[in-house]
Order: structure tokens, then sequence, then C-alpha cells
């Protein structure tokens, strides 16, 4: 793979290109010199949803949850897990629907937890209910 992928730096919002073979190569924002993957999903909310959504090249998976929610506290560390194996080939985020609720609305998330896979800025993959670490990996993969 030598193509290049755009990512938005999960600190700072920077849009970073890196080269298709550098991606697996631990890259850095090259604005805030922060790790671009940190293989924990990085936490969505109004301010930055549309940005990641939109600008990154590799597809994004959203965790839709909410404080209240139990199995989406039961799935929190499966979640986690999965999110250090889908990096960098999927950026692994979550958002918190009580925080966010234009958004989940928007996407009508009726259920939590909901994930849901985005490309280029759209939906292509979406699965309510809460799942293990393996599942989620399994889902996500292919599905992207
Ligand atoms: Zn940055």
């Amino acid at each position: 793979m030598s193509s290049a992928s755009h990512i938005v730096c999960p600190h700072c919002g920077a849009i970073n290109r890196i080269p298709g073979d550098r991606l697996t190569d631990a890259p850095k924002c090259g604005k805030c010199h922060g790790a671009l993957f940190t293989g924990h999903p990085l936490a969505l909310d109004d301010d930055n949803f549309q940005r990641h959504l939109a600008r990154n090249d590799i597809p994004l998976l959203v965790d839709f949850w909410a404080p209240w929610c139990g199995p989406c506290k039961m799935m929190a560390p499966a979640y986690e897990q999965a999110a250090a194996q889908l990096e960098p080939h999927i950026r692994v985020a979550k958002l918190n629907t009580e925080v966010a609720q234009a958004i989940a609305a928007q996407y009508q998330i009726r259920s939590i937890p909901t994930l849901a896979l985005f490309r280029d800025g759209k939906e292509i993959a979406r699965q309510p209910g809460a799942m293990g670490a393996a599942d989620i990996v399994r889902w996500a993969t292919s599905h992207s």
C-alpha cells in the first residue's frame, strides 16, 4: 500500500497526511507531535465529531453510549481491547449520547450501545447491542 491517508489528530484536530506504508509505524502529529493512534477510543463530541467523520481517510468506528447504560459500561473494556487491535486501520471512537444529543438524534440512535461504522462521512454499517472484543474486531473488519 503506497497511497497516503489523511488522518485527523485525536489531540489537536490537525489533518496529517501519512504515507500508507507509514500508517503502522506509530505516526505522530506534525502539529502537536502527539501519537496519531493511542490504542484507546477517542471521545467525540459536538466540537470534533464532524471533523473526524469527514476528514479521515480511514473508516471511523463510533460507539454510541451513555453513562447510565449498564451494557455500555460492560462493553467498555472490550471496546478498549478492540481499539488496540483495529487502529491504525480504523479510527476507534466513542460518543456520549447524553452530551452530544443532536448527533445521536441526527443518526437516529434508538438503543445503546450502538456501534456504527463510517467511511468518507457516510454510515456503512450499524450494529446495536453489546459485543465482546473479538466480535467487535470481526464485525468492524468485515465491513470496512
Ligand atoms: Zn495533533
